[in-house]
């Protein structure tokens, strides 16, 4: 059905969306590679906060600034999950990069212009062959300005704190919805006010509300878009 050149797929939305969800899967129905860009991000703060640069609710940006050539990121994919993995400086840190302490600075990270213009680079060469979905709060607009296809994934508050929360708990992390609805409300609010590169949804983004969806409908919907999508360029 997918025979014709490999695209890329920009998929864009606020925190606990089910954003990477739909990614992994579109990535596996089409036999493309999954980024989680989310994920190069939690990567560098779990870098600063190992190295002291984050300290007492200070985010010491200049340390960052100074130290990010010796952040080193990259994938691998688990052979039993299927799931691709982060590894820090050749750790495996996919677990202790979903914590909440890990989230708490995710955001003020993210701000900074040159983790941001590092983390873009490597995206970038990952999608350079086509054939890629990768999520995050720019790739549509940023990132990957000219993809073929772009979503916008959408998700009432209380429903995304549920599936938070539930992923949390399921991963033993002990939390409540309360500090995981600060949280994502704040993030929400940082990604889409800072100076570089804010959340947008950009024009030619096609918008899925999947509050009342389920992850195999929303899935359907997507992939129908890709068929579409690849007959038109045909
Ligand atoms: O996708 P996830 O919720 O794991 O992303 C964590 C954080 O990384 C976001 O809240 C945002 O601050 C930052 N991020 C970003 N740009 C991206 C992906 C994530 O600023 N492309």
């Amino acid at each position: 059905m997918f025979n014709q050149d490999k695209i890329v797929i920009a998929i864009d939305g606020y925190s606990s969306c089910g954003k990477s969800t739909l990614a992994r899967e579109l990535a596996k129905e089409l036999h493309y590679v999954f980024i989680d860009s989310g994920a190069m991000y939690r990567g560098v703060t779990l870098f600063a906060i190992q190295n002291n640069h984050i300290h007492n609710n200070d985010v010491d940006r200049g340390a960052i600034i100074r130290n990010l050539n010796k952040v080193e990121l990259s994938f691998k994919l688990n052979s039993e999950s299927k799931k691709p993995e982060l590894f820090l400086n050749g750790v495996n840190v996919e677990a202790i990069i979903r914590t909440p302490k890990v989230a708490a600075y995710v955001s003020r990270v993210a701000t900074i212009k040159e983790v941001r213009e590092k983390l873009v680079r490597e995206q970038r060469k990952m999608g350079s062959y086509g054939g890629i979905v990768m999520d995050g709060r720019d790739i549509g607009s940023v990132v990957f300005p000219e993809a073929e296809l772009k979503f916008f994934v959408t998700a009432e508050i209380n429903e995304r704190v549920r599936r938070r929360f539930s992923e949390l708990r399921d991963n033993g992390i002990e939390t409540t919805k309360d500090e995981v609805k600060a949280n994502l409300l704040e993030r929400d609010r940082i990604d889409s006010t800072r100076m570089e590169s804010p959340l947008i949804q950009v024009e030619d983004a096609i918008e899925i509300d999947n509050t009342k969806l389920s992850k195999t409908e929303q899935l359907e919907i997507a992939l129908s878009l890709v068929e579409k999508k690849l007959a038109t360029l045909a």
